[in-house]
């Protein structure tokens, strides 16, 4: 890391990104610069009243509001929007919510090519990728494209402080997660280690603050700002072991995508610790810790995360399954994946033990 490596190519897609409270009222002039004028806005049902208010907000711009955005973009709810989309001669998509309702206006720009337009309400990152995670036949699928990727990425950190303090600390581990294994990435840069240090900087000081006060503004706007880094540094270099058992755990077992990141985080660091010690000194540093596994397990401890797979009705057999599942295709890792050694992961993961 002390050591200026040159040589690397971050360039990526064309994004127009706003950034500020009350950005969410620049999506008609955002509409306008995209040439669009028949959006379908799309939420979750948990979010249907902010949905409502940006079409409302749209006026005569919005064709119509789908509100049925489903955790893990299951193929068939896609199916649905889709025939919205069509019925309403939707010429953009404009999403406001988490990974899930994002991962929605994905899959539509990718089967038709429409621009998207998406608004941020938790620190998951997705806006940030050209990567579309879906479930299809009991199993969660992701690709890569151009398509996927949205034009347009409005941050408002006003949208962001209705997050329950549960989901707040969850998203935000998960945001951390992308950045932790850039910093251990194999195409890792100099460009994606500054990104990832300050987006997990902006967390390690942010997070506590929304915790106390989850309407803190600046707090807000300092994790926002946080996860559009971390975001971005996933958009740039691959991502390894936790990201696999994630998806894995996630999409096979159903469980909610924020928590699982915050289980396996501090467990999944503590694999890679031994082969990527030198990349992780500095987080371990930041948080004051002997190592940067246990730091991550105490931080997320002194927020009252979860930290224990039980606790969300997981057996025993299940992680043996997951197991078996995350050793196939698996992803480039610092440390070579061995399934048994998984395996014993998952059963500290599962324990919620603080790793050694
Ligand atoms: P989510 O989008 O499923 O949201 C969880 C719940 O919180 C939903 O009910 C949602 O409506 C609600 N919510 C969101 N923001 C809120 C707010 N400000 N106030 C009140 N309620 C709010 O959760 P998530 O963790 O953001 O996203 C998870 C999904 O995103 C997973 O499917 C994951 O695979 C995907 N994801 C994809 C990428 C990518 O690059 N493709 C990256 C990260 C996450």
């Amino acid at each position: 890391m002390s050591v200026f490596h040159a040589g690397f190519d971050p360039s990526g897609d064309v994004v127009r990104v706003r950034f500020e409270p009350g950005a969410r009222h620049c999506i008609k002039d955002e509409l306008e610069v995209l040439g669009c004028s028949r959006a379908l806005v799309l939420t979750t049902p948990q979010q249907e009243a902010q949905g409502t208010e940006i079409a409302d907000a749209l006026g005569n711009k919005a064709c119509g509001l789908f509100a049925n955005a489903t955790m893990h973009t299951p193929v068939e709810v896609t199916a649905e929007a889709m025939k919205v989309a069509t019925d309403t001669g939707a010429d953009v998509v404009v999403a406001i919510g988490g990974g899930s309702t994002i991962g929605l206006a994905k899959a539509i720009a990718y089967r038709t090519d429409l621009p998207q337009i998406v608004v941020p309400t938790t620190y998951a990152g997705s806006e940030a990728t050209s990567v579309l995670g879906q479930m299809e036949n009991g199993t969660k699928q992701t690709l890569k494209s151009p398509r996927v990727q949205p034009e347009v990425v409005i941050y408002d950190p006003e949208l962001v402080m209705t997050l329950p303090a549960n989901m707040t600390v969850t998203s935000g581990l998960n945001a951390m997660a992308h950045a932790i294994e850039a910093l251990y990435s194999q195409d890792a840069n100099p460009l994606s280690n500054e990104l990832a240090l300050a987006g997990i900087r902006s967390f390690v000081n942010g997070l506590p603050d929304v915790v106390k006060d989850l309407r803190d503004i600046q707090a807000r706007t300092d994790t926002l700002f946080g996860s559009w880094l971390c975001g971005s540094v996933m958009a740039q270099v691959g991502m390894a072991l936790h990201h696999k058992l994630c998806h894995t755990i996630g999409g096979s077992l159903n469980l909610p995508h924020s928590k699982v990141h915050a289980i396996i985080l501090p467990h999944a660091t503590a694999y890679n610790e031994v082969a990527a010690a030198e990349s992780l000194a500095p987080i371990a540093k930041l948080l004051n810790s002997n190592s940067a596994a246990g730091g991550l397990y105490d931080f997320a401890k002194s927020l009252d995360a979860p930290r224990a797979l039980k606790d969300f009705g997981v057996s025993k057999i299940d992680l043996d399954k997951v197991a078996d599942l995350a050793v196939m295709n698996p992803y480039w890792n610092p440390c070579s994946i061995e399934r048994e050694a998984v395996r014993a992961l998952l059963g500290r993961a599962w324990e919620g033990a603080r790793p050694e």
